[in-house]
């Protein structure tokens, strides 16, 4: 059996298993008012949050990259979402507590980039000189840097709960390294 075969027979399995329990997502009126986070981690098939945090299948929008890291194209793509969001009349859930989560690991393979700058710079689309601050060989301090990169976005609701965590792929265990907090604090002058 090929891998391809192996995962088109998980799908049908996933498929009966789903439409008997009656949770195949065609059957939600409308999806988007169920998704509780939106979380951005790495492409490394370690890290999936469907696995590490639990995460079920509609409750969150996950973006992926090497690193999982907010760079130009994350943030294009969150534009992207917010629009699409827009255009279907749905928005994520108002309120405190929709979660904006940043998840970062220990032994990530961008940490083997750091030998090649320029792919880097390329990567984050800054200069050399900035490289340094992006933090790139320590996931604790990369994932404030990207913490502190989402609240600096305007386009982002301020209400939303921001967060960043690292796994440590040794142990299985989750580090809250920036406890959540509001994206922006109210503005006080309305
Ligand atoms: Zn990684």
């Amino acid at each position: 059996m090929t891998t391809l075969d192996a995962l088109m027979k998980r799908n049908r399995d996933f498929a009966a298993e789903q439409s008997a329990a009656g949770l195949l997502m065609a059957s939600l009126p409308r999806a988007l008012p169920n998704v509780k986070a939106l979380i951005i981690s790495c492409a490394d098939m370690r890290v999936d949050p469907a696995h590490v945090l639990g995460v079920k299948l509609g409750e969150a929008v996950v973006f992926r990259n090497i690193g999982g890291r907010v760079t130009p194209g994350t943030l294009e793509m969150l534009g992207l979402l917010g629009r699409i969001t827009q255009v279907a009349g749905e928005s994520p859930r108002a309120g405190g507590d929709f979660c904006l989560i940043v998840l970062h690991h220990t032994d990530c393979g961008i940490t083997r980039l750091t030998g090649d700058p320029e792919m880097l710079t390329d990567y984050f689309e800054i200069s050399k000189e900035e490289l340094q601050a992006k933090a790139v060989p320590d996931p604790r301090a990369a994932v404030a840097v990207d913490v502190a990169a989402l609240r600096a976005t305007p386009a982002l609701p301020g209400e939303w709960l921001v967060s960043g965590l690292v796994y440590d792929v040794a142990t299985g265990l989750v580090d809250i390294i920036v406890p959540p907090a509001p994206v922006r604090v109210a503005d006080t002058r309305q």
